[in-house]
């Protein structure tokens, strides 16, 4: 029967090729022409075989080779992960670009980890524990998180010997049940890792941003999705969210259309510090990046490796942040395979099954309880880059039907320089709700009202500003003007935030709380003062306000923020009395 593992190319079309002569099962990993190139079979038509290529397939002849792995594509779990750069079917890059230089040749295999590399395994099973798939034999201490080294999906029984000391992944570090267990696991990437089950996302990712946590907070376990323009901020939001939120480990999935924007991303990113340790942020990031010169379809294999590789670290019981840029550009290789592959098209040529896909990856998202007992999480972050910033595309609402977070970015509020460019209006959380009380109990009783009453504000601002348009603001009413000048605080003083500010960058939620609280003190105090006959235009004049304004950028912001506070009634006093 080895015969049938063997056929030959049939056609080449582009990034597809069609083989004869072989019958593989669904998603077995293929060696495609004399180099062996990779791939992985996406339709079985008759005696027809279809795979998508994951290497350039120019100069493939009908004729060549085509053996049938009878593997699925696999992702390579263990110690070694972290600061690991992968192109999208997990072979490091830095190895490929030794062995070959700046150029990446073609049929070069890279196992995703390094196997001759020794690491510190200590144990923390003992000889006659009775263990189960997931549970934790060991751990090995990388970088500063410890990984902890589970027991293979499967596999269950008595621990008949467990060692210490410094192995290769490839090295038995225990026996369980007669079976030899390394460091290393293997996992099918379309297929999600077992939990028991889904937790409540009661919890949030706080980011230090404080548009996101205190206006469209995304839970730790929850799918959000960020679409904007070119230059909007996608990338930089991403980055302040793999550098700033409580998350321990962070996955970045880099799908640039451009060649320079990866390019960017493998250089700036090893650069990114880690605010927690002062040391490379790449110490607890995985990084996948679809390199230029790799055809389209590896960007679907670089985000399903990118998430298993995030739901190896949630079994460990970590938060893992899991963000995706772009999203569109996958949904662009499924268009492209698919047209290859004369489907049916839908949408502005998108294929059918591209919402479907689409919430495969989204739902892989969640806080979970493991089967080994801990609790951890993957929140997921997808960026969208629809042409000309046009949100009715389908891959924009598509996403739309399936995440509960929505960040939208707006290419307008960029023109005006406010950053970031998340516009207040369309922007919404779904979540809020399963959140309240975790801000409530964390944070302060009355968090969820103040984002209520902020909320109310910037929504009468847009109402006011459309009659602004026609009668002109000296029309309105000093109350009216008053409310479209605490809104401006609200946009000015809190949701603009600089992220290459050192101090503005990142703001603990005791402090957007205290920011968010003394608006409203402020708003109180000026709408009392307005009715008692005192003019918008001098409580606009108050230095105290410009004070708070810049109190932002201060190392000393929360002690400022505290005694702006406690001056303002004195400062409010004085000014009515003038009147
Ligand atoms: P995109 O990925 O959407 O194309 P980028 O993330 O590269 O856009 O952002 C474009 C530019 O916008 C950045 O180089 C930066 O100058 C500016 N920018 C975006 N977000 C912020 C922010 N929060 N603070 C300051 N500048 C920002
Ligand atoms: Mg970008």
């Amino acid at each position: 029967m080895a015969k049938a593992k063997q056929g030959e190319i049939y056609r080449v079309a582009g990034p597809v090729v069609t083989a004869t002569g072989i019958s593989p099962k669904m998603y077995d990993v293929m060696q495609v022409g004399e180099e062996g190139l990779m791939g992985e079979v996406i339709k079985i038509s008759g005696d027809k075989t279809i795979i998508q290529v994951y290497e350039e397939t120019s100069g493939l002849k009908p004729g060549e080779k085509v053996i049938d792995t009878a593997q699925p594509l696999v992702a390579e779990l263990g110690p070694g992960l972290l600061s690991s750069v992968y192109d999208g079917i997990q072979r490091p890059l830095p190895v490929l670009m030794d062995r070959m230089g700046d150029f990446i040749n073609r049929g070069v295999s890279a196992p995703g980890l390094d196997h001759s590399k020794k690491w510190t395994f200590t144990p923390v099973a003992k000889v006659g524990d009775v263990v189960k798939g997931g549970d934790v034999l060991g751990t090995v201490q990388e970088f500063y998180l410890t990984h902890k080294i589970m027991v293979p999906h499967g596999i269950s029984g008595k621990v008949e010997e467990v060692k210490s000391g410094d192995f290769t992944i490839d090295e038995v570090v225990a026996v369980v049940d007669g079976k030899d267990i390394t460091m290393l696991q293997k996992w099918p990437v379309r297929i999600g890792r077992p939990i028991v089950k889904k937790l409540l996302p009661d919890i949030p990712l706080i980011t230090g941003q404080r548009v996101l946590d205190t206006m469209f907070p995304l839970p730790k376990g929850g799918a959000g999705a960020i679409p904007g323009a070119f230059g909007t901020g996608k990338t930089v939001t991403q980055q302040q969210l793999a550098k700033w939120s409580d998350a321990e480990i962070v996955v970045y999935i880099g799908c640039g259309e451009r060649g320079n924007e990866m390019t960017e991303v493998l250089s700036e990113f090893p650069k990114l510090e880690d605010p927690k340790t002062g040391e490379p942020l790449m110490q607890r990031t995985v990084l996948i990046a679809n390199t230029s010169n790799m055809p389209v379809a590896a960007r679907e294999a670089s985000v399903y490796t990118g998430m298993t590789i995030a739901e190896y670290f949630r079994d460990m019981g970590y938060n893992v942040s899991l963000m995706a840029d772009s999203t569109s550009r996958w949904a662009e290789a499924m268009r492209e395979i698919s047209s290859r592959l004369e489907e049916m098209p839908g949408e502005e040529g998108y294929p059918a099954y591209l919402s479907a896909r689409l919430s495969e990856f989204y739902e892989r998202a969640g806080r979970a309880e493991n089967i080994n007992g801990s609790v951890g999480s993957v929140s997921v972050v997808g960026a969208v880059s629809p042409a000309g910033g046009d949100l009715s595309e389908p891959v924009t609402q598509n996403t739309l039907r399936i995440v509960r977070v929505f960040w939208a970015l707006d290419s307008k509020l960029r023109e005006r320089r406010h950053f970031p460019t998340i516009n207040w209006l369309t922007s919404y959380s779904l979540y809020t709700g399963n959140l309240d009380k975790w801000y409530r109990d964390n944070v302060a009783p009355d968090f969820p009202d103040l984002r209520q009453w902020a909320m109310e504000i910037l929504q009468r601002e847009s109402e006011l500003q459309e009659v602004v348009q026609l009668v002109g603001s000296d029309a309105l009413p000093e109350e009216q003007k008053m409310t479209l000048e605490i809104a401006r605080m609200i946009r000015e003083i809190f949701l603009q935030q600089n992220a290459y500010h050192p101090i503005d960058t990142y703001c603990p939620m005791p402090r957007q709380y205290k920011m968010m609280k003394l608006i409203k003190q402020f708003a109180e105090l000026s709408n009392k003062a307005v009715s008692n006959n005192v003019s918008v235009d001098s409580i606009v004049a108050l230095p105290i306000r410009d004070r708070f304004a810049k109190s932002k950028y201060e190392e000393t912001i929360d002690q400022e923020l505290d005694e702006i506070a406690k001056e303002l009634p004195d400062v409010f006093a004085a000014l009515e009395a003038k009147a």
